[in-house]
């Protein structure tokens, strides 16, 4: 379970999360959507720490987010994160990527590391790129090595930050595909996209994002059937 108790954050003088609250239940799927600059990716990084909050509390499976070595160590291992650009190690290969983590981290023994990936990476239908390097592989088939990764570690939850805003409009659907299949399967999920018909597909509930603040939470159905601010009735009318 996630959840953060009124997070704020500032750039400096710029306040770009503003008493965010909002809770993510286990096995829950959340979309987070809002224009650009609205926060989104501030806030998805605050959750597994690749940015410090500053007001508030962000707690992870009940563990505060601080300053503290544990607090980290042990959000990384709950919390998966995927990005837009992938972030693959280049210089390894898919195989290498992916036991990397586990063995470092989770002290996993190299054969199980192995196996693991191997497991993850059939079920992300890729199991025959295993031993090329990332720059061999298109978009899509990078981006399904990089959630087979973070799967790797076994996370909880898995957070994607605009999974497929990089790609070429026919890989967006592989990558969907498979985001939804693990939706299906139980995993937690936060997951920042401007897909609307894969949101209203896997998502429990919406939330709607602008200037920092949550404007909206809603039902993903009642989101889109009748968004009940003017922003984000704007923002779905120009987007869909
Ligand atoms: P997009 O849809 O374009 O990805 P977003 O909703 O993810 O936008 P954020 O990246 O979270 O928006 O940025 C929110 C605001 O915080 C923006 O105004 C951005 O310029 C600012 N910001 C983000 N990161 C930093 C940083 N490291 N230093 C200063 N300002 C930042
Ligand atoms: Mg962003």
């Amino acid at each position: 379970m996630v959840e953060l108790r009124n997070v704020n954050k500032q750039f400096g003088a710029f306040h770009a999360l503003k008493d965010i609250c909002f809770q993510v239940e286990r096995g829950e799927k959340v979309i987070v959507c809002g224009p650009s600059g609205s926060g989104k990716s501030t806030m998805i990084r605050c959750i597994n720490r690749l940015e410090k909050h500053d007001g508030g509390q962000i707690l992870v499976e009940g563990i505060e987010l601080n300053d503290e070595v544990r607090s980290l160590a042990a959000v990384r291992q709950e919390v998966g994160m995927v990005f837009q650009q992938f972030n693959l190690f280049p210089h390894m290969t898919v195989l290498e990527n992916l036991m990397l983590a586990p063995m470092r981290v989770r002290k996993t023994s190299k054969q199980e590391a192995r196996d693991v990936a191997m497991q993850y990476l059939r079920r992300v239908r890729i199991a025959e790129k295993a031993d090329r390097y990332p720059a061999q592989l298109s978009g899509g088939q990078q981006q399904r090595v990089a959630i087979a990764r973070a799967l790797c570690m076994k996370p909880k939850t898995l957070l994607f930050d605009e999974p497929t805003s990089a790609l070429d409009p026919e890989m967006i659907s592989e990558v969907l595909d498979v985001i939804a299949e693990l939706a299906r399967d139980g995993m937690t999920m936060i997951c920042v996209t401007h897909e609307m018909g894969f949101a209203r597909q896997v998502a429990d509930k919406m939330v709607f994002m602008d200037h920092g603040e949550i404007v909206e939470v809603a039902p993903t159905a009642e989101f889109f059937a009748a968004p009940s601010t003017e922003r984000a009735k704007l923002f779905l009318s120009q987007i869909l």
